[in-house]
Formats: structure tokens, C-alpha cells, sequence
């Protein structure tokens, strides 16, 4: 959309006020508003101001002043404000006009530009599955219960999530127990329903709603594919809409990955593929799951830099409570098609040559998608480009449930990190491949793991209420 049309669009619309946005570090939208009659085409040549050292993980007192600049691409009318709200997704650059090197979304962009000089196609595609939980208002229940602190069962999970609403209904979901079954047991069909609407107001193109695999409450909404960054965008806007149509309904949504023990998580599967033009790279008739050679050497790279990328895709110390055998969140650094204990699986049922494309399970939502998305791309094309053949290294293609395997099968496959620590430890061994073509920066890495070392410390210094149920007797 040009600046015109944007202009146009506010007449049009009777938008009073203009939000201008822009992504930090952690994944998390800022914004900044302006009334409608202070905005006009110099707006979207100057930009918009902001003080860059309140933000975490950006720059330092010393180096405050930010500017904003709308990305006219990406405006939509805010669903939830009382006056008429246009946003705008902004990128942002330093007061010399260079992009911001800290900014996720020029991250995003540099890695498009390395796709497209690197010979190998002119465009990456990418559609996340983002679940999420809808909780009554009350964050922290699952953990605040007593009974899942000190029982380490199944049965715990399940009674955590027996807290009645106006007196005992029936029809509960249980632990595991919530993959797609109709109402009455599925209560939120009406939340979920709200949600899309917005999203299809906002300009999503949303394809399906579900409830998910755990108990009440947990679901899932897809959108379709798009190129790397306005697919992050998107995710913005989706978080954006699940979030506050939750609120309208007196609930709460999250995305973290693991509010509930003993029960599945939520996960962020995110497909993607490569093409060149209109033409997909990665079908070929006959191959294993239909894949070309350089889909297989994509796997062996998001395979062979797996440890170091799940520091970004899995960025959270939760996000490793996620990643643990029996909830269908993948454990094992292996590929297969159809097989959900796989870290990448590549989808077989209904897909078409252009829809031809790796799911790689692991992510989760407290990834930043920009820096996640461009992770992916690197690590598979340093993969294309090495000709990582991912079956050499031993990375499948098992078409087992892994989980099942004993430990003397399961002995040379590789696991996931254990911690988020661990997972930091891998990315600062193996970070090249996102330095290639200077998309990410040494600099951008060195900061982004000692945010994420404090976050993890912060966790690690606290006292766990479970120590008490291991400990307090002693
Ligand atoms: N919730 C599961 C996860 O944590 C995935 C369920 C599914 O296959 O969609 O990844
Ligand atoms: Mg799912
Ligand atoms: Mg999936």
C-alpha cells in the first residue's frame, strides 16, 4: 500500500488515531499513538520518535533516541479500540538513518535479501501453527494448585483443571483429552469463532479453527503462508487478536509453552519451503515424502544446528518443560514424514507440489518469529549449501514412534537441550551459519544470549514451590 492509499484509507475509514508499532527483542509489540490530523505523508518520511532505552534488550541510555518508520504494508484497523485506531508495523532505524541492527524485523528482512543473493531461490515461505490456552482470569492456577506440586502424576494435571464454573456440568476434557471433540465438551467454540472473525476483519487469511490435544481450553487457530517477514507480522497480529478477545471475554489467554504439568503443551510448528518464481524446490516425485534434494539438505541443516537454533526458537526456560517425551512435542532431532515425535515431519496427506514443505515441530510462541523464522532459513540454507544430506548424520528418516524405541535404539539419536542454558551453550558454539551474509550480527548474538542467560538465572534463583514437596521434610 502506498502512502496515499494510507492517507485515503484514514478519510475512509474516520480513523482518529494512528498506532505506530514496533517488535522488541523478546517478540513483544510497543506502540506509540498519534492522532489522526497530527499525521500526513511527512509522518512516513520522518518517522516516529521513540526512547529505545526502556526497551529490553536495546541499546543502552547513552544510545536512546529511536525512530520509527511505518511499514505501510502492514496497516489494519485495531478490532478492539473505542475510537478508530489504524496500525501501522513500523521498522526501526537509528537518528543517522541506518536501520537498527537490534531491530528483529530488519533481521527478518536481511535474511529475505541472503535468500535472494544466495542463488538458491527467490523466496521463502512460512505459516506457523501458534496454540495457546484459554484460562478463566487465572494465570497462575495450574502452578498455584498445591495438588500438582506435590503429586507428580498424571492425575495431579487433572485435578488441577477441575475447577468448576457454577457448579459441576459434566463433559470435562481430560488430560489429553481435547483433540477436536464437539460441544459441549468443547466450550469455546464462540471465543475461538470471535477470534476469526477479527482476524479475517484484520486481513488474516484464516483457514481453521480447533480445540487442541489438552484439557479445556487449549487451542489452535492457522492462518495461511506468507513470505518470512509478513508471515511474522501476521503472528503478531494473531497474538494480538487471541490475547484481547480472550480479555473481552473476561478470560486470558498464553501462549507459553507449558502452563499446565502433565499435560500437552503448546507448540508453534512452523512449515516452511522454498521457491524460485512460482516454481516449488522442494517436490519431487519419487523421493522419500516427495522431497527434493535440496528439501533433504534444508532438514540437515535445521537438523545438523538444531541445539544452537532452538536458543531461538524455544527462547524461554518454560520452553523446556515443553520439550519432554509423551506430549507430542519432539524430543528427538530426527525427521520423518507423518511421525509427531519427529523434530521435523514433513506432512504427506492432501499436499500438492507447491504445497510441498518441512514442518519443523520444535518452535514454540515465545519465540520472536522474526528472529525464529530468519534462524530456520539460515540454518537450511547453510544446509543447501553444504549439502547436509541429514540421513548420513544419522537424522532418520525413522518412521517409528520414537518414544517407544528402547534406550540401546534410541542410542545415537540426538535429543533436543535440556535447558535453556543449554541451548545458549549451543549458540555460542555454532552461530556462523546466522552471521553468513551479516543478517544476524556477532554483536546482535552476544546480547541476545545475555538476555536470555539473566531471564534464565532470574528462574533458576528462585524457589521452586515443588522443592518444598522434595525438600521441606528433610
Ligand atoms: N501441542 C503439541 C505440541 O506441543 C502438538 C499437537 C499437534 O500435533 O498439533 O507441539
Ligand atoms: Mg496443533
Ligand atoms: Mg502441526
Amino acid at each position: 500500500m502506498s502512502v496515499q492509499q494510507v492517507l485515503e484509507l484514514i478519510k475512509e475509514k474516520g480513523i482518529e488515531f494512528v498506532d505506530f508499532r514496533f517488535i522488541d527483542l523478546t517478540g513483544r509489540a510497543h506502540h506509540i499513538t498519534l492522532p489522526a490530523t497530527e499525521v500526513d505523508a511527512e509522518t512516513f518520511v520522518n518517522g516516529v520518535a521513540f526512547d529505545g532505552s526502556s526497551i529490553k534488550g536495546f541499546r543502552g541510555i547513552e544510545e536512546s533516541d529511536m525512530v520509527m518508520m511505518p511499514d505501510t504494508d502492514s496497516v489494519y484497523v485495531d478490532p478492539f479500540t473505542a475510537h478508530p485506531t489504524l496500525i501501522v508495523i513500523c521498522n526501526i532505524y537509528t537518528p543517522d538513518g541506518q536501520r537498527y541492527d537490534r531491530d528483529p524485523r530488519s533481521i527478518a528482512h536481511k535474511a529475505e535479501e541472503f535468500l535472494q543473493t544466495s542463488g538458491v531461490g527467490t523466496t521463502a515461505f512460512f505459516a506457523p501453527e501458534s496454540e495457546f490456552f484459554i484460562f478463566d482470569d487465572v494465570r497462575y492456577e495450574s502452578t498455584m494448585n498445591s495438588s500438582s506440586f506435590f503429586v507428580d502424576s498424571e492425575e495431579a494435571a487433572w485435578n488441577t483443571n477441575r475447577k468448576e464454573e457454577g457448579g459441576n456440568l459434566g463433559f470435562k476434557v481430560g488430560v489429553k483429552g481435547g483433540y477436536v471433540p464437539v460441544a459441549p465438551v468443547d466450550s469455546q467454540q464462540d471465543i475461538r469463532s470471535e477470534m476469526v472473525r477479527l482476524m479475517q476483519e484484520a486481513g488474516l487469511r484464516v483457514e481453521r479453527h480447533h480445540h487442541e490435544v489438552s484439557t479445556a481450553g487449549s487451542a489452535e487457530i492457522n492462518f495461511r503462508f506468507d513470505t518470512l517477514t509478513a508471515s511474522a507480522d501476521n503472528l503478531m497480529k494473531y497474538k494480538y487478536i487471541v490475547h484481547n478477545v480472550a480479555r473481552q471475554y473476561g478470560k486470558v489467554a498464553t501462549f507459553m509453552p507449558k502452563p499446565i504439568f502433565g499435560d500437552n503443551g503448546s507448540g508453534m510448528h512452523v512449515h516452511s519451503s522454498i521457491f524460485n518464481g512460482s516454481e516449488p524446490l522442494f517436490y519431487e516425485k519419487g523421493g522419500y515424502a516427495n522431497l527434493s534434494e535440496m528439501a533433504l539438505n534444508y532438514i540437515g541443516g535445521i537438523l545438523h544446528h538444531a541445539p544452537a537454533l532452538i536458543a531461538i526458537t524455544n527462547p524461554s526456560t518454560n520452553s523446556f518443560k515443553r520439550l519432554v517425551p509423551g506430549y507430542e512435542a519432539p524430543v528427538n532431532l530426527v525427521y520423518s514424514k507423518g511421525n509427531r515425535s519427529a523434530a521435523v515431519r514433513i506432512p504427506v496427506a492432501a499436499v500438492t507440489p507447491k504445497g510441498c514443505r518441512i514442518e519443523f515441530r520444535t518452535p514454540d510462541s515465545t519465540a520472536n518469529p522474526y528472529l525464529a523464522f530468519a534462524a530456520m532459513l539460515m540454518a537450511g540454507l547453510d544446509g543447501i549449501k553444504r549439502k547436509i544430506n541429514p540421513s548420513a548424520l544419522g537424522y532418520g528418516p525413522f518412521d517409528t514412534n520414537i518414544y517407544d524405541l528402547s534406550d540401546e535404539q534410541k542410542k545415537d539419536i540426538r535429543s533436543v537441550p535440556a535447558t535453556l542454558d543449554e541451548a545458549l551453550d549451543a549458540l555460542e558454539a555454532d552461530y556462523e551459519f546466522l552471521t553468513e551474509g551479516g543478517v544476524f550480527t556477532k554483536e546482535f548474538i552476544d546480547n541476545y544470549v545475555g538476555v536470555k542467560r539473566a531471564e534464565a538465572k532470574s528462574v533458576a534463583i528462585r524457589i521452586h514451590p515443588h522443592e518444598y514437596g522434595l525438600y521441606f521434610d528433610c
